[in-house]
């Protein structure tokens, strides 16, 4: 049994935002003369295998699944045979009535939607888009005005561009009605690796609006969570760590590739940390950093929590003062199991 399958149906997108991390895959396959989808057919077999393993999430991502032709014939088939969907999204189809009527009809599914910032420039600078904030935004709340506000959360990537007012898009969002948000630090690969300097900011530039943030969803009553970020970055947050509350055996299907344990591999391979993280007292409960931020960047700014004698490691995300003001659910992954192949 796994907790999640996370299905790319395809590299076709409506946007083409400058953070991307399969663009390079998409462009490979063109240059090649190869389908940048796949087919209805291997679709419906990757939902059939998650059905066989009892996952009880299946995430549908691309590219933009919404713009495929067969968008509602993979939704059903899934909503009707797995509890839990989850839709990756730029929410700009839900723009249109009669997405938003067909979707809300599943209860089991929620929506995950990029929001890159609060400034329609900005955000279309990003996404490559033309009108993408507008039909991006009404389509959050074209969603929430049809009942589904607890079922949708917004996605900010971070980046160069959007650095600088996150706390700004939190509280957007929070005005237009969503109640959760997931803010990730972006990993080096396609558009972002191509355009590493212009997009990927170092972890002490946004130190600042990282806290700043925080403290905004607190006094608003929102959900955030912060994935990709080190918890030293997180001082007195640390229980904001979406690491904390990912599930515990993920299997990614790629187009390129199936990774049968994304979680581990995410946790031993993807990320690394300093040689300073062996004298970190959280060394065994955090992750790092993405494993391609050092083809940039220097690891020198992570700072060690300090240790009060040997082996005094943080076992347990309780051991954390801000467990009081946001507590994370106890699985055996975040309880001294996280181990870096690179240190
Ligand atoms: S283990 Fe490393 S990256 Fe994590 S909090 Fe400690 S110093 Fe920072």
């Amino acid at each position: 049994m796994v907790d999640m399958v996370d299905i790319k149906v395809g590299y076709t997108c409506n946007n083409d935002c400058f953070h991307c991390v399969i663009a390079d895959k998409r462009r490979g396959l063109i240059r090649e003369g190869k389908s940048t989808d796949r087919t209805i057919e291997e679709i419906m077999d990757h939902i059939k295998d998650a059905i066989n393993q009892k996952a009880e999430t299946v995430v549908l991502t691309g590219g933009e699944i919404t713009i495929r032709r067969e968008f509602f014939q993979i939704l059903d088939f899934a909503a009707k045979n797995v509890s839990h969907i989850n839709l990756q999204t730029n929410g700009r189809m839900f723009f249109y009535d009669e997405y938003v009527n067909k979707v809300i009809s599943y209860p089991n599914v929620n929506a995950t939607i990029a929001i890159h910032s609060c400034k329609p420039k900005v955000h279309e600078w990003i996404t490559g888009a033309k009108g993408s904030f507008e039909q991006t935004i009404q389509g959050i709340k074209n969603l929430i005005k049809a009942g589904m506000k607890n079922r949708i959360g917004g996605k900010i990537v971070i980046s160069k561009l959007n650095m600088d007012h996150i706390s700004d898009i939190v509280q957007m969002c929070n005005d237009i009605g969503l109640k959760s948000i997931n803010i990730a630090f972006p990993h080096a690969m396609g558009n972002a690796k191509l355009n590493f300097y212009d997009c990927i900011p170092k972890y002490s530039e946004i130190a600042d609006e990282i806290i700043k943030t925080t403290k905004l969803s607190i006094k608003l009553g929102m959900h955030i969570d912060w994935e990709a970020i080190p918890l030293c970055f997180l001082k007195g947050y640390e229980t904001f760590a979406s690491e904390l509350i990912m599930v515990e055996h993920a299997v990614l299907k790629d187009l390129t590739h199936t990774d049968q344990n994304y979680t581990k591999a995410r946790q031993t391979t993807a990320k690394r940390k300093g040689p300073q993280c062996k004298e970190c007292r959280c060394n065994n409960i955090c992750e790092g950093v993405w494993d391609d931020y050092e083809e940039g960047y220097d690891v020198s700014e992570l700072k060690p929590y300090p240790m009060k004698g040997p082996n005094d490691y943080i076992a347990d995300p309780r051991e954390f003062e801000s467990f009081k003001l946001r507590q994370v659910p106890l699985f055996k992954r975040n309880i001294n199991t996280i181990v870096s192949n690179k240190i």
